[in-house]
């Protein structure tokens, strides 16, 4: 029996030849969506990573801060017992002013005993911030005013950016005050003699729905292996420091859905800027929410991103 081969024919070539181009290109496409899928999947591993990381800090912090509540609030009845002693000796050692001296400096003990306490229970009970459009320039008046004599004390200089009169902020007053304070008195701290503080206008943030104010000294800055523990609570590289100053801040700012963020100048010292959020109506790519709650904004502005 015989066989017989036929060789193909030039359209029989041309088609084999297309069918193996359209293999290849097809090959390839699927090579390039797998490699995009494989950089997204690695992008959203990267992402559940952070919110995971993010998750556990909070969780600590909930019951680091839980704890320190319990501890603050048993010292708080003994020291205001303390308190009242001291102040009834005073009064019977009015005659007798080397004993005074001595209870007196009891006193200022239990007076800075209290600012730790107080301060223990104001970042473990960070209250929900209740947001209204304020007027920046309010808030600066009365940080200026407290933070004025120990800066007097110093002789160091307090500055404030004039752009900032026609900065109107969305924020809890009260709460704002205290993260600007603890600031500004951590720069004093860290200037000492003859320093400079400014508060200044960091305009706003790319996204246009925050407030940069910024808070910078001409101190000897913070350590670069530091900057990213600053925030975290009972951190302090001080003697009689409590660390929670920062903690405090970065809870508030965190609970208005705003930010703080350390750095350090070109030319020497800290600078600390915190995104504040601004009121609806300068924020017009913003629509629709009105009468939303504090938490509630604070949790979207946190969602829709960082600057
Ligand atoms: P405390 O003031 O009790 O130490 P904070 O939480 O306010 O607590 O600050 C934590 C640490 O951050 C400080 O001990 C200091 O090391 C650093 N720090 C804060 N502000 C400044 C500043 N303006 N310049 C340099 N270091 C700073």
């Amino acid at each position: 029996m015989t066989t017989a081969t036929t060789a193909p024919s030039t359209s029989e070539t041309q088609d084999l030849g297309s069918i193996i181009r359209s293999y290849h290109e097809v090959t390839e496409r699927l090579k390039q969506s797998h490699e995009m899928l494989s950089l997204e999947v690695f992008r959203l591993r990267e992402q559940l990573d952070e919110k995971n990381r993010e998750l556990a800090r909070r969780e600590r912090l909930a019951a680091l801060g839980e704890m320190a509540a319990g501890v603050a609030h048993e010292i708080r009845n003994p020291l205001a017992g303390i308190e009242l002693y001291v102040s009834l000796l005073e009064s019977d050692l009015t005659d007798q002013p080397e004993q005074l001296e001595l209870v007196r400096r009891i006193g200022s003990g239990v007076h800075n005993l209290e600012g730790i306490v107080n301060d223990t229970l104001s970042f473990a009970h960070g209250a929900e911030p209740t947001l209204l459009p304020v007027p920046f320039w309010e808030i600066v008046d009365r940080v200026v005013a407290q933070a004025q004599p120990r800066a007097d004390a110093v002789s160091a200089q307090i500055e404030v950016d004039d752009r900032l009169r026609a900065v109107v902020l969305f924020c809890d007053a009260s709460q704002i005050e205290r993260a600007l304070l603890n600031l500004v008195f951590n720069a004093i701290e860290a200037v000492g003699r003859d320093g400079h503080v400014r508060i200044a206008d960091g305009g706003r943030t790319a996204d246009k729905r925050h407030a940069r104010i910024v808070v910078e000294d001409d101190g000897l800055g913070v350590a670069a292996d530091q900057l990213d523990k600053v925030f975290t609570p009972f951190f302090t590289t001080k003697d009689t420091g409590t660390g929670l100053g920062l903690a405090i801040v970065h809870r508030i700012l965190e609970a208005h859905g705003g930010w703080i963020k350390a750095g350090n100048r070109k030319d020497g010292g800290a600078v600390f800027t915190m995104a504040v959020p601004l009121p609806v109506d300068s924020t017009p790519d913003r629509q629709g929410h009105a009468g939303e709650s504090a938490r509630a904004k604070a949790t979207r502005l946190t969602e829709e991103g960082k600057d």
